[in-house]
């Protein structure tokens, strides 16, 4: 009997989620004619056609109430209070971590395609008798090998490829927006992981990097050439769809910190994103 109530219990949110999904559409038709579809054009790579009536909307997502807080489908890595989404032992205080020479910090899930944002503070002056990579550097390293920079670079020059908002050892910032050390600054940043041919070190698609800096766009869909490395070319070697993210400890001592971090898991595949064709 309870076998039977679970399968009628099934069977009815599968009818009300067919039904919420097909409203909308019943009220497209209404509105625009239950002709709509006849006589369009196939899309490009598509299973549909422009302007196609059935075509799955878009699923709501709340945004946040203020400006650079977490949406309703985000998780929350950090939120001032604890490191219990992180292995490490990076000290909390007031509503930031920070860097304590204890060695870089780990996410304990594991994340591929995804939207990411972070706050962080280069050291204060008391800090400032360093130069060039040894100021102020941590870094964000997406599946533990992709790696965006973290370095003050307001009065601080150093190899271009090396600065702030760069993919390290691969692509220098479109511009150089760093704030002051000792003030916040923002992060966002899409990351679309690379595709791999099966299990091969062989890519199929590299990864991706989309970068915005305290607002300002540094990385523009810029193709990751491998994993990160020092005075050396990046390349590509063969590891699982999701992998836990990195905050750098460069070693310098620097305590860099880091506040209000959370990330959006993406399915950023062609077939996700565009319903193509395979
Ligand atoms: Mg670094």
């Amino acid at each position: 009997m309870r076998r039977v109530l679970a399968s009628l219990a099934a069977v009815a949110v599968c009818i009300a989620f067919i039904a919420a999904a097909w409203n909308p559409v019943r009220n497209l038709l209404a509105e625009e004619g239950p002709e709509w579809n006849e006589g369009l054009p196939q899309q490009y790579n598509s299973i549909w056609k422009v302007h196609d009536i059935f075509r799955p909307k878009p699923p709501k997502v709340a945004p946040a109430d203020a400006p650079g807080a977490p949406p309703a489908d985000a998780v929350v890595l950090f939120d001032g209070k604890d490191l219990s989404k992180w292995n490490g032992k990076w000290k909390v205080q007031d509503d930031y971590m920070e860097c304590n020479s204890t060695g870089s910090i780990s996410t304990k899930d594991s994340f591929g395609d995804c939207q990411l944002h972070l706050e962080y503070m280069a050291p204060s002056p008391a800090f400032l008798n360093t130069s060039s990579q040894a100021r102020g550097n941590s870094g964000i390293l997406f599946m533990g090998h992709y790696e965006v920079q973290v370095l003050d670079n307001c009065e601080n020059a150093t190899y271009s490829d090396g600065y702030i908002g760069g993919v390290y050892g691969q692509h220098p910032p479109l511009v150089n927006p760093c704030r002051k050390p000792g003030e916040w600054q923002t992060y966002d940043i899409v990351f679309r992981a690379p595709r791999f041919k099966g299990k091969t070190d062989e890519v199929a698609e590299p990864g991706r990097f989309t970068v915005f800096l305290n607002g300002v766009l540094v990385q523009h869909d810029a193709e990751i050439y491998g994993r990160v490395r020092w005075r050396g070319l990046a390349t590509y070697a063969y590891h699982e769809e999701a992998r836990p993210l990195v905050l750098q400890d460069h070693g310098d001592k620097q305590p860099v910190r880091f506040r209000n971090i959370w990330i959006r898991k993406l399915d950023l595949s062609w077939e996700a994103i565009d319903n193509r064709k395979k």
